[in-house]
């Protein structure tokens, strides 16, 4: 008898873990199982704030796919172009994969809610490559403010534009802070002619945060130098900097030459350019995570949209929920090939925690708040929870926070 094929695209916390857990789940007789990525590495996406700012370099985000699948996952580094879900194919760079099962976890895209400027001059924290990117270009704005002549120095090479106060932007400017003194010391700059300021649309900065957290977050980073300009959206960016609204007719420019836009995301583009039914990229699933209408179709992390019925508001786009969310599609594909019934998902929320910097953090687990060290730490801990979760000790051993102290 032919093997289902099942065919997972995308290899971040959503699909690398399902492929982990059916590798663990089904034998070779059962099913030809299928990954496809764009790189041949995994990345962190949770750690991606890190390597923006320079404080860890790009390397320890990531790992080969490659190392923590065994051969019964056919892993094809390819770049997924289209998915055809009327003829059951998907259409990659390289030529193209059928299905009879498919799961989609291609994870997410900066959204910039259309603000005129912001795709061509700022910079998102998507993946590695923007990492990079980030990393390199505040590095030159330094090395260039340094070699301009005394009279003729331009400061807003030293001003940095972080738009979003949300978990990102909050994280990434934890990083920044504790970033920005090396860099005034290796390109010989003046602290004080560093100004980094959070551009925030809503009138609160972590929302999802009592104000406790929230006054010690704003707290711990203003101490640092970081400025927050609160209820005030960007409304244009440009190669000069960003321009914002902070009353009925007024506005403000800011000049600055290095704008990262960290205020939202959606989903794949893929995904919105599929007949699968999506709004911002998303497509709402059932409880099963199956795509009404479509049962041999899984949706995971970012690119579903599931709503919490108790609150009546959406489950937040998180790797923890990807990764719980993979393992009920695992679970659900098991359950499929050997003509079993799917279960609901049900998820597990444990909190949060948001990082200010490799030694502080505010945090809401089980209920219980945290801030400081103890936040800290246990950031660490969920971090290196994850990399166990996929890749076992050996992979927590080699690319895991291991010293939970600094
Ligand atoms: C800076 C930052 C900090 C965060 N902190 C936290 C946190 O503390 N806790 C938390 O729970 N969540 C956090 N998140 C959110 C979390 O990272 C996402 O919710 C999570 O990564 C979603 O997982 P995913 O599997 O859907 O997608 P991803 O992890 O984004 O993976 C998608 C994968 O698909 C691949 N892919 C994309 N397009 C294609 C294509 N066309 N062809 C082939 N492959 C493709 C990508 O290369 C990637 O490997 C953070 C996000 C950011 C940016």
């Amino acid at each position: 008898m032919k093997r289902p094929n099942i065919l997972i695209l995308g290899a971040g916390y959503g699909g690398l873990t399902t492929a982990v857990n059916l590798q663990k789940k089904l034998g070779y007789d059962e099913a030809e199982i299928t990954l496809v990525n764009k790189n041949s590495y995994h990345y962190e996406s949770t750690w991606l704030h890190e390597a923006s700012a320079g404080t860890l370099k790009p390397e320890r985000v990531r790992y080969e796919i490659k190392d923590v699948l065994n051969k019964k996952v056919h892993f094809v580094q390819e770049a997924v172009e289209k998915i055809d879900i009327k003829n059951k194919r998907v259409v990659t760079n390289i030529g193209e994969l059928t299905y009879d099962y498919l799961v989609v976890g291609l994870g997410f895209e900066g959204e910039t809610f259309g603000i005129e400027g912001l795709d061509k001059f700022a910079f998102g924290i998507t993946n590695v490559n923007d990492a990079r990117k980030i990393r390199d270009h505040i590095n030159t704005q330094f090395a260039e403010w340094a070699s301009q002549e005394v009279s003729e120095k331009d400061d807003s090479l030293l001003t940095i534009v972080v738009g979003g106060a949300g978990f990102t932007g909050i994280e990434f400017l934890g990083e920044l802070a504790n970033k920005i003194p090396e860099l005034c010391k290796e390109y010989d700059v003046p602290k004080e002619k560093v100004r980094v300021i959070c551009v925030e649309a809503a009138p609160a900065v972590l929302p999802m945060y009592s104000p406790k957290l929230v006054n010690y977050a704003i707290k711990a980073l203003t101490k640092k130098g970081i400025e927050f300009s609160v209820g005030t959206p960007v409304v244009q960016a440009t190669e000069e900097g960003v321009k914002i609204k902070k009353g009925p007719n007024e506005f403000e420019f800011i000049k600055a030459s290095t704008v990262v836009w960290a205020a939202g995301v959606r989903g794949s583009r893929i995904v919105e350019e599929s007949d699968l039914p999506s709004k911002r990229a998303r497509v709402a699933v059932e409880d099963d995570l199956r795509v009404p209408g479509y049962p041999d179709i899984f949706m995971v992390g970012d690119c579903a949209f599931l709503m919490n019925k108790e609150t009546e508001r959406p489950y937040p786009t998180t790797a923890q929920i990807a990764m719980q969310q993979a393992i009920t599609v695992a679970e659900n594909l098991v359950a499929m090939v050997k003509g079993e019934e799917t279960k609901t998902f049900v998820p597990n929320l444990k909190g949060s925690i948001c990082s200010l910097g490799n030694s502080d953090a505010i945090g809401n687990v089980f209920g219980k708040e945290f801030t400081g060290k103890s936040a800290s730490i246990m950031k660490k801990i969920i971090d290196n929870r994850a990399l166990y979760f996929i890749g076992g000790t050996s992979l927590v051993w080699k690319k895991g926070k291991l010293n939970l102290f600094k």
